[in-house]
């Protein structure tokens, strides 16, 4: 397979990313550690090179015609161990243990499915850090606090488990072939394991009308005399919106009701 032969493929998402001060910039973004890097979607190596410098990375390709191209870009990384490619879905590798040692995931991820590879990797255990370019609504959600409109569910299960910042926005012109939307690179550092799945359905009824009040719709499923009991001790306004609740304040919410 020779790299002028390949035509992106829209269905699994292939923007690859060109523009070289971007990738300088993950590369700089990189907690400094010695873990293994996982990247989901190598595509035509163009991160993967930079990577394969500084860590032993264990990639996933989804598209076959991709993965026999990286065996043959990088067949001296791949005979040191330095580089190993698995070819085929990522999501469907992760139904078990995606690798069993700690590590870091840095990827420019397949849009299409970039929300759920990041909440599989914040209840992965073993892994510590997660670096991803992702579509900057995303990237948005996934950094906001308390306050700001777009703070929901994944804000809150991240601040659970660690801390996140947008490290750049990115332009369209960045990638080949463009995207329509921006995009952005973010870095979560672990420092616990996802919240369980209760505390995520409890965010879940919380979210569920999002500009009504938070007691409005926590009542559609929880005791009314708890909550009124629970937003009581903790302070919280009767007419608070969910976005304005603090991730500290849920979780004693949690705990209470
Ligand atoms: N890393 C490359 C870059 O930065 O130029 C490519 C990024 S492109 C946005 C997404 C990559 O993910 C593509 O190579 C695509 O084939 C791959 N991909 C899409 N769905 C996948 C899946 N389910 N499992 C593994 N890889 C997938």
């Amino acid at each position: 397979m020779n790299i002028q032969n390949i035509v992106a493929k829209k269905k699994f998402g292939q923007n690859f990313l060109k523009d070289q001060s971007v990738l300088a910039k993950i590369i700089e973004a990189m907690p400094k550690n010695n873990h293994k890097v996982v990247e989901i979607g190598p595509g035509l190596g163009d991160l993967t090179k930079f990577l394969v410098d500084v860590r032993s990375v264990e990639a996933f390709e989804v598209d076959t015609d991709l993965c026999k191209l990286l065996s043959s870009i990088f067949k001296k990384e791949i005979a040191t161990k330095q580089l190993h490619i698995n070819c085929g879905d990522v999501l469907s590798a992760w139904q078990s243990e995606l690798v069993s040692e700690p590590y870091d995931l840095v990827a420019n991820l397949p849009y299409y499915i970039a929300t759920n590879i990041i909440l599989k990797a914040l209840a992965d255990p073993m892994c510590k850090n997660i670096l991803v370019m992702v579509q900057l609504e995303v990237a948005e959600k996934f950094c906001a606090d308390a306050g700001e409109k777009v703070f929901g569910s994944l804000g809150i299960i991240t601040q659970s488990v660690g801390t996140a910042k947008i490290i750049v926005k990115v332009p369209p012109t960045a990638f080949d072939p463009q995207p329509k939307i921006d995009s952005a690179v973010f870095l979560i550092q672990k420092h616990a394991d996802r919240s369980d799945k209760d505390f995520e359905d409890m965010l879940r009824v919380a979210f569920s009308q999002p500009r009504k009040t938070l007691r409005k719709n926590l009542s559609a499923k929880y005791d009314k005399e708890l909550l009124a009991e629970a937003f009581e001790t903790l302070e919280l306004a009767p007419t608070i919106r969910p976005h304005q609740v603090c991730t500290k304040d849920y979780h004693q919410l949690y705990k209470i009701i």
